[in-house]
C-alpha cells in the first residue's frame, strides 16, 4: 500500500521526499487519499481546515475512534513519518473487516493537514486550527518562502481561509484517536520489539532569530568596518549547543535564511531558526531566555509537554503487546496526537520499530515485518476501544 506513495513529491537527487502542505505533491497525496477512502466505501469529508476524515459509520450519531497521521513531509524527509500511519490506518480497517462484525462506534481515518510545518513554519497547522490552539488571523498571515501567505495558498487551492478555525463540530466526532507512527529514534530497537506505546511527548518550540548589520562588499569593505549579522548568527549556533548540554535538553538549528545571500558579500541579514525540546518545561524555557538575550527573537510555535491518557496508554500497552505489554516509550517529536491530547481529546499512539533510529531523512526506514505488526496491534487496539 506504501508503493503507490513513493514516486510523490520524491527528490531523484537525493532519495529525499519534499511534499510541503497544498503543493501539487500534497494534492496529489490528497487525491490518493480520497481514492483509498472511496475504494472502501468510506464517507470522505474536508473539514474546515483542510484535514481529510474517511469515515465507516456516522460519527454525528456517535463519537467515533479516529486513527490516521499525516501525509506532508520535512524537506528531504523519508518515506513513513506520516504515511506509515495514514496506511495502517487503512490496512486496519481492512483487517477489522476482514475479521467481521461491525464496530459499535464509527471509525474514523484522518489525514492531518500540514502537519511538518515546512512550508509555514508551524507545525500541527491542521490540528492546531481545528483545536483553536492557533488563531486563524495569525495562521493565515503566515508567509512561505515565496511570500505568499497561508490565505493566499489556501484561495488558489480553492479552498475558504474566511472559515478557517476552531471547529467543534468535527471534534465532537472524536471520541478517541490513536495515531501510529514509525519511531523516530531506537527505543524500540534496543528493547528488541516492533511496537510500542508512547508516555509523553516532551514540550517544544520553535522560535526565530533575526540577526540585523549592513550589506556591503566582501572585497573592498575593512574589518573594522563592517557590521556582519553572520557573527552572532555563528556564535548563537554554538551557544545553543553548549547550553543544550549544560541543561540536559536538545537545540536544534537547522533553518537559515541568509540576505541577499551573495558568496562576495556582507550579509546584511540572517533569520535563523531554534528548535529547542526536552523532558521539563523549564530548562527549554531557560535555554531560549539565555539565548534570546540581547538578540531579537519572535516564538513561531510552543507545545507543553503532553502526557497521554494513562488508562488509555496502559489499555494500548497491553492491546498491541499481543501477551508482554508493549514497551512505554518517551518521544522528543510533536505529533498531532500531542495537539488533541491538549484539546481534551483522550489519545494513543502507537510506534513502529525503525531499525537506524534515524528520522526527517531519507535513511528513516521499517521493515515490512514490523509495519505488519504494526497494522495488527492498530487493529487489535481499534476493535479493544470499539467494543
Ligand atoms: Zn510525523
Amino acid at each position: 500500500m506504501l508503493e503507490p506513495l513513493t514516486q510523490i513529491g520524491r527528490d531523484a537527487a537525493t532519495g529525499g521526499y519534499v511534499r510541503d502542505a497544498w503543493s501539487p505533491a500534497d494534492m496529489e497525496l490528497r487525491e490518493w487519499f480520497a481514492g483509498e477512502a472511496a475504494r472502501r466505501g468510506l464517507d470522505l469529508r474536508e473539514d474546515r481546515n483542510g484535514n481529510l476524515w474517511a469515515w465507516w459509520g456516522d460519527p454525528s450519531r456517535r463519537p467515533g475512534v479516529v486513527t490516521g497521521s499525516h501525509l506532508d513531509s520535512v524537506r528531504q524527509g523519508g518515506a513513513y513519518d506520516g504515511p506509515l500511519g495514514v496506511v495502517s490506518a487503512f490496512a486496519a480497517l481492512d483487517l477489522l473487516r476482514e475479521r467481521g462484525g461491525v464496530p459499535a462506534s464509527p471509525i474514523g481515518v484522518v489525514c492531518f493537514t500540514d502537519e511538518e510545518g515546512a512550508r509555514f513554519g508551524v507545525p500541527c497547522m491542521g490540528s492546531r486550527l481545528l483545536t483553536g490552539a492557533i488563531r486563524p488571523e495569525r495562521a493565515l498571515a503566515l508567509t512561505d518562502d515565496d511570500g505568499d501567505t497561508l490565505a493566499d495558498v489556501l484561495a488558489r487551492a480553492g479552498r475558504r481561509p474566511e472559515s478557517i478555525g476552531r471547529d467543534d463540530e468535527t471534534l465532537a466526532g472524536v471520541g478517541a484517536f490513536v495515531e501510529l507512527h514509525v519511531e523516530q529514534g531506537r527505543g524500540l530497537a534496543d528493547h528488541g520489539r516492533p511496537v510500542g506505546v508512547a508516555a509523553a511527548i516532551w514540550p517544544h518550540g520553535r522560535w526565530r532569530f533575526d540577526f540585523r548589520g549592513r550589506a556591503d562588499h566582501a572585497g573592498t569593505t575593512r574589518l573594522a568596518d563592517r557590521d556582519d549579522p553572520m557573527l552572532p548568527f555563528a556564535r548563537m549556533v554554538l551557544a545553543a549547543r553548549a547550553a543544550a548540554e549544560r541543561r540536559g535538553v536538545v537545540a536544534t538549528v537547522g533553518k537559515v535564511r541568509v540576505s541577499p545571500g551573495n558568496a562576495n558579500a556582507v550579509p546584511g541579514h540572517v533569520a535563523a531558526w531554534l528548535d529547542a525540546r526536552g523532558a521539563a518545561e523549564d530548562d527549554v524555557r531557560a535555554l531560549v531566555a539565555e539565548l534570546a538575550e540581547g538578540h531579537e527573537v519572535s516564538e513561531e510555535s510552543w507545545t507543553p509537554v503532553v502526557g497521554f491518557d494513562p488508562a488509555l496508554r496502559d489499555r494500548l500497552a497491553r492491546v498491541a503487546g499481543g501477551g508482554t505489554p508493549a514497551p512505554v516509550l518517551p518521544t522528543g517529536a510533536g505529533h498531532d496526537a500531542g495537539i488533541l491530547a491538549a484539546a481534551g481529546v483522550p489519545v494513543g499512539m502507537l510506534f513502529v520499530r525503525n531499525p537506524t533510529g534515524v528520522s526527517h531523512s531519507p535513511e528513516e526506514h521499517a521493515e515490512q515485518a514490523d509495519c505488519e505488526a504494526g497494522v495488527v496491534a492498530l487493529a487489535d487496539v481499534l476493535e479493544d476501544l470499539c467494543r
